[in-house]
């Protein structure tokens, strides 16, 4: 789950991204209106947290030119703007909720959450394979009655393999899919294989069945029954 904040305060935007990693979400800062339209233009974010008063180009400007090209992407609205006219003007302009600063950071977690089911009403929120189980809105991965603890980017690599689940996952695949690194000089393949190799431990060390299995010289596959 990647998520985009653009924000000019630097303390802010520092702390909202440690409160953000620490719940699991991948998140990058941008800090003028124009940075922030460049990354939603270049990369792909299930959520994008705004602020209005940026400098160069407004946050409500963005918004609408975004919105004018077609960008879906759910947007909540942080903003010290707190008057009744500036709520409806965001919301208006394509703006899917709106907090007003200061705000209480749990809030503003069940806001996101919120806005992920929302987004993704027709889509499969849990998965379930054995007695492994991951549920996207709460970002809660338990195998049997253990909590897992994953990391931003082992969640995501999970994640992909519950969705291809059965199927073989290469490492072509994942470099494209997951690290979103399609044009590197080098390849992921090592990068890959420790994070696959950290997950299986998360996953598959504490029982006899194993869920993770490598083909080799092929990818990966996640299910039951040993391919
Ligand atoms: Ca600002």
């Amino acid at each position: 789950m990647q998520i985009l904040i653009v924000e000019d305060e630097p303390k802010l935007a520092q702390a909202l991204k440690q409160g953000l990693e620490a719940e699991h979400y991948e998140v990058k800062v941008a800090a003028t209106g124009e940075e922030g339209f460049f990354l939603v233009n270049t990369e792909a974010f299930d959520l994008m947290i705004l602020d209005l008063m940026l400098p160069g180009r407004d946050g409500l400007e963005a918004l609408v030119a975004l919105r004018h090209r077609g960008l879906s992407t759910p947007v909540l609205i942080l903003s010290a703007r707190d008057t009744v006219a500036d709520r409806i003007r965001g919301l208006d302009a394509g703006a899917d909720d709106y907090m007003v600063k200061p705000f209480a950071f749990p809030e503003l977690l069940a806001r996101l959450r919120a806005l992920i089911r929302r987004g993704r009403a027709d889509e499969i929120l849990r998965f379930k394979v054995a007695d492994l189980e991951m549920d996207l809105a709460t970002r809660k991965v338990t195998r049997g009655a253990q909590a897992l603890e994953l990391t931003a980017r082992e969640f995501e690599l999970l994640e992909y393999l519950l969705r291809h689940h059965g199927q073989i996952v290469s490492r072509e695949m994942l470099a494209q899919d997951v690290w979103r690194e399609v044009r590197r000089a080098t390849s992921l393949d090592n990068v890959i294989d420790v994070h696959i190799a950290r997950l299986r431990k998360k996953i598959d060390s504490d029982t006899a069945l194993k869920l993770i299995h490598t083909l080799r010289g092929v990818g990966f596959m996640l299910r039951e029954e040993a391919p």
